[in-house]
């Protein structure tokens, strides 16, 4: 297929090589990475022209709307814009809603498996659209990916994606704190590890990416913090969930607390850069509030 890549950063240079080694032909924009062994393109339109499917990673909803606005009119009729970045609810179906209206097939389908996930080509996507606007990116999801689920119609994806997300943010601090008071009570994290890893306080959190050092499978938290998944990307994902659930009226308590949580420690407490299970360390110290 002709692919238009709009976003190479961490993600995105990564996802593209792995569509040029399975045979696709790629053309590269970003406004500041220039990653090697990608054609690139002087402009989001340039890329975007001719190509069968437009794949758009980018930082934030305002930033996809506006790329969107500069290449929707030269997309090639019948293409399909897909759109992996992770964004509110409302920018992807407004998104979507103008690709449709030019004729255009649209998909979101925000990913989880980080940059080594992209690297290796073992993404999950979450993805939302119409069933054959699906089927005609799944393809690119085989290659760049190890699963792909059909979430229905356009946001749904971005729904999936921000709901995972704030479950994590919320049991990564349930096993924090946990694992924090355990160390007060005398009880060894080991022992901590064992118990809990098979029994009912289980979790992704504790059993795969387990935040105490030296416990577990390898981990961030083995590599001094280095994300990993980057306690900002958290806070980025918590705060999309809480304004979708503003937006809905739906009741979130946990959620908003993580997100006050990761806020303070990306903002106020020098978690900025390290990785989100980097909350035990802030734990190990009793702070109010
Ligand atoms: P990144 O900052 O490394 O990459 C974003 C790229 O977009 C940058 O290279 C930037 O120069 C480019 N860009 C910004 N504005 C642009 C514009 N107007 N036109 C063209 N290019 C532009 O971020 P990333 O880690 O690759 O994340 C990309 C998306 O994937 C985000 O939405 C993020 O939330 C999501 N995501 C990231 C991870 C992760 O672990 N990094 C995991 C899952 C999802």
């Amino acid at each position: 297929m002709k692919i238009g890549f709009i976003g190479l950063g961490n993600m995105g240079a990564p996802m593209a090589h792995n569509l040029i080694k399975a045979g696709h032909d790629v053309t590269g924009f970003d406004t500041a990475a220039t990653p090697e062994g990608i054609t690139m393109a002087a402009s989001a339109a340039e890329a975007a022209m001719g190509a069968d499917v437009v794949i758009l990673m980018l930082p934030n909803g305002e930033i996809v709307q506006k790329v969107a606005d500069a290449i929707i009119d030269g997309m090639l009729k019948g293409s399909v814009l897909l759109d992996c970045s992770t964004i509110d609810v409302a920018s992807a179906r407004a998104v979507a809603a103008l690709a449709r209206s030019h004729g255009l097939g649209a998909v979101d389908a925000p990913v989880s498996g980080g940059i080594g996930g992209a690297q290796a080509g073992t993404l999950t996507f979450m993805a939302g659209g119409a069933t054959d606007d699906f089927a005609r990116v799944k393809p690119l999801f085989d290659v760049m990916g190890a699963r792909a689920v059909h979430c229905g119609p356009s946001g749904n994806g971005q729904a999936a994606k921000i709901c995972n997300n704030m479950i994590l943010g919320a049991t990564m601090i349930a096993t924090c704190e946990s694992i924090a008071l355990a160390d007060k009570l005398g009880l060894g994290r080991q022992e901590m590890f064992d118990v809990v890893s098979t029994s009912s306080g289980q979790s992704w959190s504790m059993n795969t990416y387990c935040p105490a050092p030296g416990i577990g499978p390898t981990s961030p938290a083995d590599n001094d913090y280095r994300p990993g998944f980057a306690a900002e990307l958290m806070l980025k994902d918590l705060r999309l969930a809480m304004e979708a659930a503003e937006q809905v009226d739906a009741d979130t308590p946990m959620g908003a607390r993580a997100a006050e949580l990761y806020a303070q420690f990306v903002e106020n407490e020098d978690g900025a850069g390290l990785d989100f299970s980097a909350m035990l360390p802030r734990f190990e110290t009793r702070r109010r509030g």
